[in-house]
């Protein structure tokens, strides 16, 4: 019998209980002053940690809302874009931008490895892009982009804005804008915040902001910033409908990760994803990002010759654990594990040895104890 199934996929991840008291609690109408200053308090905390000097929005909605806030509010139509692309989520500003009347040009790495720096850097210099669109970490092929040695890059393109989307990273992989000379970054809950879906957070520096006046009227509503900032900046104003919930279940997220503090909470990802990433290896996977751009949210673990991708990912299901199939070419090919958000070492120690009982179901493992004690073993170093 199975009653307690551990979601294991990049994103919903797993909810720590005290978020998920937020999201039970009784409702509250969005004027009430105390949600008004929930919501506030939770803008501003995370406009500070993310080193924002302009607004940061959190808005209901998903990632993909946060990537259409972006190109909305920097770009007009006939503008000429840069997209970055290490996969799936890369390859998704492509149509985005077609879609707004963008002239897109495309960098793509081959899935596994990323774009070099000094061909972005060369590309960077044939035109005057409106904007960069850089991908931090995507999903489908676990690569995470150089987005600080290309935020270096960006100094010697001051007219070029530099998007990064960090739906898959933010809050795990170490990410601030002023630092990194970022302009737009976007993400969503579902991920390394460990909030459940729904929510979207973007934040848009001054550059940006400047840019954005230079637009006027822009064809978009729901994602224009000129009808958010007035409720960003006082939130007893209307727009449209926050999710009060959600922004309550972030606020408690982002309290949890203020306490543990940005950089500790990259470390404790890094930690334990080259532990997992090495276990997968050690049970006979392999990896399918280089060991030099290996994202720390989520591995895409190949299979080894001989098992069925439909017939492993339903043994683990039977079992309590949920992973995600391959996406494009390696659908079929690969599973892919979330480690990121609030998850906790015995959710990895479960979720391998189970991987373990699929292999050994399909005859496929050396001994019991490979995976797990791998892991282990690398954590306590
Ligand atoms: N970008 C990346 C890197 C993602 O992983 C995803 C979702 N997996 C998205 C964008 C789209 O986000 P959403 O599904 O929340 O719209």
């Amino acid at each position: 019998m199975n009653n307690k199934t551990l979601v294991m996929i990049p994103g919903p991840t797993p909810v720590a209980s005290s978020i998920r008291t937020e999201m039970g609690r009784e409702i509250q109408a969005f004027g009430d002053p105390r949600f008004v200053k929930d919501y506030k308090e939770v803008i501003d905390d995370l406009g500070q940690l993310f080193g924002c000097d302009g607004k940061t929005f959190v808005i209901a909605g998903s990632g993909t809302c946060g990537m259409e806030m972006a190109i909305a509010n920097s770009t007009k139509k006939g503008d000429d874009v840069l997209v970055i692309s290490h996969g799936f989520f890369g390859d998704r500003f492509i149509e985005l931008c077609t879609r707004k009347g963008l002239n897109v040009d495309v960098l793509q790495s081959e899935w596994g490895k990323t774009v070099e720096l000094n061909l972005i850097e060369a590309k960077l210099k044939e035109k005057n892009y409106a904007a960069i669109t850089v991908t931090h970490v995507d999903t489908s092929t676990g690569v995470a982009a150089d987005v600080a040695e290309i935020g270096e890059i960006m100094k010697k393109f001051p007219d070029t804005l530099y998007i990064v989307d960090g739906v898959c990273s933010t809050a795990a992989h170490y990410e601030n804008l002023s630092e990194m000379n970022i302009d737009i970054l976007l993400t969503g809950t579902q991920k390394a915040f460990g909030v459940p879906p729904g929510l979207f957070m973007l934040w848009a520096n001054q550059k940006t902001l400047k840019r954005r006046e230079g637009l006027g009227t822009i064809p978009e509503y729901y994602v224009d910033f000129d009808k958010w900032i007035p409720i960003m900046d006082d939130p007893l104003k209307y727009f449209a409908t926050p999710a009060v919930n959600l922004v309550w279940a972030l606020k408690e997220s982002v309290a949890i990760i203020k306490a543990e503090g940005l950089k500790a909470r990259a470390e404790r990802h890094h930690k334990h994803a080259r532990a997992v990433q090495k276990a997968l290896e050690a049970l006979g996977f392999s990896i399918l990002a280089e060991e030099s751009c290996r994202a720390i949210t989520l591995s895409n673990a190949i299979y080894p010759e001989g098992i069925d991708d439909a017939v492993f990912r339903k043994t683990l299901l039977d079992e309590g654990i949920v992973v995600a199939g391959g996406l494009g070419a390696y659908a079929g090919k690969l599973f892919r594990l979330g480690h990121m958000g609030n998850i906790e070492t015995n959710d990895l120690v479960a979720a391998l040895s189970t991987i373990e009982r699929a292999l050994a179901k399909a005859g496929k493992l050396k001994a019991h104890g490979i995976g797990v004690g791998t892991y282990l073993a690398e954590i306590a170093k």
